[in-house]
Formats: C-alpha cells, structure tokens, sequence
C-alpha cells in the first residue's frame, strides 16, 4: 500500500552527489562578538580517528576547521595570499564605510550559533540586537511574521508552518495522489482524523478484503505536533484511541512502514535540507548531506506486544536522547546520530545502488515541492502583494525521509524549521549539566546555513565584478583582514570550499512541469480573489471565475454554480482547521481545488483525472488570455468585434484535441 518501487528516471547528475561527507568542518569556537579578531593561525591538524573517509572530502574537512576558526581566508595559503592582494586594492573601505552584507541576527533564536560561525566565514556583518537601518538579510528562528520587514531577504516564507503541518501535507499529497498516483506514491497512504475515520475504516476493510495476508500496523501522529509527541502506533482501525481523538487534537493516521533499512540492527531516518531559494520562479536546493537519526533498540517488526516500544519504532533524537543506549560520538559516522554521507558510504560499500537513491530522493524532494507551493502562493499574495514594499523569502527546510529495506525512500514530513542547534545538552559532573559542542551536527548544519547565504547573497553580482584575482600583493601591516566590507567579504568568498547546495530544480524542471496541475488551478484562485490580503474566494469572485472562463452553459446555470460553491465550502469550512483566517467562511484554495476537479469531472467524463484537469485548466486559461487581450485591446480604444475569434496559439478553447468533451 502506497509503497511500490515506481521511480522517475532522472538525468545522471544527481546520482553521486553525497558519496562524500559535504567536507566542511568548521571549528567549534566560542561565541565572540561581531567583529572580533581572528584567533591567530594554527597548523592543520590531522581530523579525529575515523571523522569520515579519507580523500578530497577529509581535506575539505580540514580546510573547513581552519577557515571556522580564523575567519576565512584569513592566514596561510592561497585563499589568504589573494585575500591580502585584494585587500590592498581597495584601501579606506574598511572600516565600516560600507559593511559589506548585513544580517540582522537578533531572532535567530536556537540556530544563531551557527548562523554566528556562518557569518564569520563570510565576513559579513551581524546585526545581533537588530539595527535601526534596514537589513540585507533577516534570519528568524521561527516564522516569517517575527518582524515587520519591508525590504530585503527574509529567511521564512509566510504561511510555511501552516503548509508543512501534518494534516495540511497529507492534504496537499493526497491531491497530488488522486493526480499522479504512481509519482507520488512515496508518501504513505494516510488520513485525516476526526473527520476520515469512517473512511479510514471502510477502506482498510476493503484492502483487507482484497488481499487477506495485509497486516497493517498504523501510526497516529496529532496535527501540530513534534519531536514525536503524542504519537502511537495501533493495529486495529476501530481502536477507541482513534475515535478519541476527535475530543482532542485533530490527528493524521498513516500506514506504517513496517520493513525499514536497517543499520546495525537498528532504525534510521534521515533529515535532509533543502533550500526553497524563491517560489516564483521555483528554485530548490538540496544539501549534498544530512543527518540520520537513529532508534536507539534493535528494531522488531511491529506486533502487539512491542507497539509501545519508542526507541524501536520512532527515530526521534529528542526522545532518544533519553534512553541509556544513546551514543553522542565525536565522529560524523558512527554513534546515533550520524551524517547521511557515512550511511551512503556504507551502503556503497555493501554494493548498493546509491546513485539511484539520490536520483529518487532528489525526484521525491521536487515533487514535494510541487505539492506545496500552490498553497505557499496564496500566502505569499496575501502577506506581499504584488506592488507592495515587502522582502523577498527563501527557506530551509528540514526533509524526514524514511529508507525502506529496498532503498526506496519514503517522505514522513516536511519541517518548517528544522533544528539548526550545532551543540546539545550533556551531564559533565553528576548532576551537572551544560551545552557541549556536537560535531556532527555543526558539520552538516554550518555549512548548510552558510551557503543558503552564499546562495542569496545579494552583493554577489557586484562582487564577482570587482574580483581579479591576478593581483597578489602583500598588505600593509594596516589592513586589518577581519574587515566586514565587501573587499573582506569577497576574500572570504573566493577561501570557502564549494557549495554543499546543489540546484535540483530549474535544472530538472523538464521532468517535473506536468506535475504542476495544480499549480496553475491556484493561478486562477489567486486572480479572483480580488481584495488584496485575502486568501478566500467569495461567492462572487467565484462566479466571476465561471463566467470568465465560460463554463455555465444550459445544462450548467449559475445556479448550479452557487449550488457547488455553497457545498464546498460549507463541507471545508466544517472541518475546523483554517489557519488563515478564522471566522472568514469563504472558499479556501483546497476547496476551490475540490470544485474545479469535479468540474474537469463533469466536462471532460472519458479521460483519467490528470488528462480532465489538464484539459479543462487549458479551456479556462484560453478563454481568460482571450478576455485580457481583448480588455488591453479595450485599454487602446480597438476593441475587437463581440465574439472575435480567440487569439492565435489559442485556436481551441474549447476542447482539447483529440477528446470530445461532454457538457458540464
Ligand atoms: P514528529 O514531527 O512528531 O517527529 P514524524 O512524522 O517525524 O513526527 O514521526 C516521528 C517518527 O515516527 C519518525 O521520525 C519516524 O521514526 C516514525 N514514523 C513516522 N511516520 C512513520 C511511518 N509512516 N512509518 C514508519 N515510521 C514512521
């Protein structure tokens, strides 16, 4: 059940990235104020016994440790040498005239640490306590509403903690499962509670029916929550906990995997990062490493006896941190909690395909994407309207992915704001607690937030520019090579090791466009919306929508179309999780998504559900570029004839070729 072993084919190159650990290591120093100098130069030190393997990513390692720790491009060899050389060119700008980029830290909250070390490797300048001038970039712990921003980056995008909710997510992949099934069937099968338990129970029973030997097990994970709270496993359907949980937090209930890929006997999942660099035009990233998590006793398949288990069955570091089996290890590779680079060097070694591993989690990681934005969009109108003064926002986002024995991955969530903590708590005495420095997770995490800067660095142009790097000279004993100006930046540019963040999307767009159906419907939405701020449709905005697109006919009266508006909505609004606007009791995109599904139904009867919506979106987009040529037409005083030919290149608004469309 929703666990076949379909994949796309994707284009060679991403198969391969994450053979090695992403090679940066940066040092783990205390934190210092902006500004403060280098510590002086050290001699490369060998990495600790088995910190990764051996070759050009150990070196990366090393290199990275020393740039962590002085300040990049700040010493020896020759990132420091054309560093020196650059600096002479440009004397007086030091010195706070220009600051080079800058980053209001002050709502950093739990990743300001390595958002700290991020930012001394770039030389860029940190705002710790915010400044009164505006920004280059705001980073926020949390969500994009921390702050009024008016310009510049702003590391949220709004309405992203509402859209990666468990109960929103499985919404959103359901669509895309009606759609695609076979392209998306790498997210388990799931339902949302109180309000699909009948549902849930009458098609387990059916699935049951059909293939006798299907033992399920379930886990029940309440909408909202985190670091494995509230979850339980069941194995009966009509379990009272399940019914329950309409009093209660409103839950998602899921096919469990039961066969995952085992470690030393153990459970692991894995959390990747992936940068969402804009939304329009699409642009995602992913980390060439992340982390695994690891259970922390031998797994069992599920039965009634073990159910209760957690550290068997949920791979949460927050609550198996708790068990006597956890093991904090200073390497990257081993311990329970590892980089995704050493497990794929395992796997690699016992001759598994990991090419093909990253060929499928890069495709499921897109068409997790595809799933998201058309509600990401509606957000983003309705807190920066087009024309507004608003920043513009990228993302991190932390990916749970589950590796099932036949290395197929499996998306388990989606976190808005994924942990970016490089240190974790530790009893140094007896009873004596404090925050020690994890190595792995300041591998991985530092350079992840670092290059996402990189990525978005908004004086790079400018940068790249000004840079010739022919010119070596030494500096004065002046030149302070801990600047923050732009020269001191783009030094430390041209020492840092290359991106740990490779772009998956544009770059496989061509594989992934015909997935974005539902994309283009959340188009239409948006149009009619009308008031801007908004992102429900009213009852007029939805008429206008049907006659716009000329989809009322005699066996389809407006009537009819009030009719579809009001149960929709009505049904959607009952639900009772809106978290946009409570108490606004218009159409909201997933219902409007429901409406123009049953009315690609109701025209195009023969074809699967993809080819209908596909054809019916074809017949509004046609009619509506027909109506907005004939208004810019209207706007030069040359309005064509009442019921002029449609414009070329959209000869046929009615029917898409080869199917006879059947009335609505
Ligand atoms: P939370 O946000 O509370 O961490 P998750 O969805 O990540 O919730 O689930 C917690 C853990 O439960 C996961 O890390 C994983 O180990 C396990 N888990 C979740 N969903 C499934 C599933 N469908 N099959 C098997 N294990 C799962």
């Amino acid at each position: 059940m929703g666990t076949g072993t379909g994949t796309t084919e994707m284009g060679t190159e991403p198969a391969g990235v994450g053979m090695e650990p992403a090679g940066t290591e940066p040092a783990r120093e205390a934190e210092e104020p902006p500004g403060s100098p280098a510590l002086p130069a050290e001699p490369p030190q060998a990495g600790p016994p088995g910190a990764g393997p051996p070759g050009e990513a150990g070196r990366q390692r090393q290199r990275q440790r020393e740039l962590g720790r002085r300040g990049a491009g700040a010493g020896q060899g020759p990132g420091g040498r054309a560093a020196r050389g650059r600096a002479r060119r440009a004397p007086g700008r030091r010195g706070g005239e220009e600051p080079g980029v800058t980053v209001d830290s002050s709502k950093a909250k739990t990743s300001l640490e390595a958002l700290k070390i991020s930012l001394r490797q770039l030389r860029w300048k940190e705002f710790p306590f915010g400044r009164r001038l505006p920004c280059d970039i705001y980073w926020h712990g949390v969500s994009f509403h921390d702050n009024n921003i008016f310009s510049g980056q702003v590391n949220k995008f709004p309405g992203m903690m509402e859209t990666v909710r468990k109960i929103t997510l499985s919404r959103a992949m359901r669509t895309m499962q009606d759609l695609f099934p076979l392209e998306y069937n790498f997210y388990p099968r799931s339902w949302i509670l109180p309000e699909e338990l009948p549902l849930f129970v009458a098609e387990v029973r059916v699935l049951r029916a059909s293939d006798p030997s299907w033992q399920p097990t379930f886990i029940v994970k309440p909408d909202g929550g985190c670091q494995g709270d509230g979850i339980y496993l069941v194995k009966d359907p009509r379990d009272g906990r399940l019914a329950g949980s309409g009093h209660g937090r409103p839950a998602v209930v899921q096919e469990y995997i039961c066969k995952p890929l085992l470690m030393d006997k153990l459970k692991f999942d894995i959390r990747l990062y992936v940068l969402l660099k804009s939304l329009e035009p699409l642009e995602i990233y992913i980390a060439k490493d992340g982390l695994s998590r690891f259970c922390t006793e031998p797994y069992q398949e599920p039965t009634l006896k073990n159910l209760h288990q957690v550290f068997m069955h949920l791979t949460n570091y927050s609550l198996n941190i708790h068990s006597e089996n956890f093991i904090h290890s200073d390497s990257v590779n081993t311990g329970s909690k590892r980089t995704f680079s050493s497990i794929l060097c395992r796997l690699s070694s016992r001759g598994a395909d990991v090419k093909k591993l990253w060929s499928d989690i890069i495709s499921l990681v897109i068409k997790t994407i595809i799933a998201l934005t058309p509600e990401l969009k509606v957000y983003y109108q309705s807190d920066i309207p087009a024309g507004k003064p608003g920043p513009t926002c990228f993302q991190i986002l932390g990916f749970d992915i589950l590796l099932m024995k036949n290395l197929k991955p499996m998306l388990l969530e989606v976190n808005a704001n994924p942990s970016m903590r490089i240190e974790h708590e530790q009893e140094l005495s007896p009873g004596v607690f404090g925050n020690v420095p994890s190595p792995v997770d300041e591998e991985v995490k530092v350079a992840v937030i670092r290059d996402t800067l990189r990525l978005v660095d908004p004086q790079k142009k400018k940068r790249k520019d000004a840079q010739c790097p022919s010119l070596e000279r030494v500096p004065e004993p002046s030149e302070s090579p801990l600047g923050a100006g732009p020269d001191a930046a783009r030094d430390a540019e041209a020492a840092l090791p290359s991106l740990c963040l490779k772009q998956v999307f544009p770059k496989y767009a061509k594989q992934f466009s015909h997935l974005r159906l539902v994309d283009r419907v959340a188009k239409l939405f948006i149009r009619f919306l009308g008031v801007k701020g908004t992102t429900k449709l009213g009852p007029t905005g939805f008429r206008t929508f049907v006659r716009n697109c000329k989809l009322s006919n005699s066996n389809f009266s407006m009537a009819a179309v009030d009719i579809l508006y009001i149960d929709i909505t009505r049904r959607w609004n009952s639900m009772g999780i809106d978290h946009k606007e409570p108490g606004n009791t218009g159409m909201c995109l997933q219902a409007f998504v429901e409406a123009f599904f049953c009315l690609a139904q109701k025209k195009y009867k023969s074809l699967p559900l993809h080819e209908q919506v596909a054809s019916l979106l074809e017949f509004c987009e046609c009619h509506l570029a027909a109506l907005d040529e004939r208004r810019l037409l209207w706007g030069w005083g040359a309005l064509p004839a009442r019921g002029a030919a449609p414009q070329p290149g959209c000869a046929a608004p009615t029917e898409p070729q080869g199917h006879q469309a059947g009335r609505l």
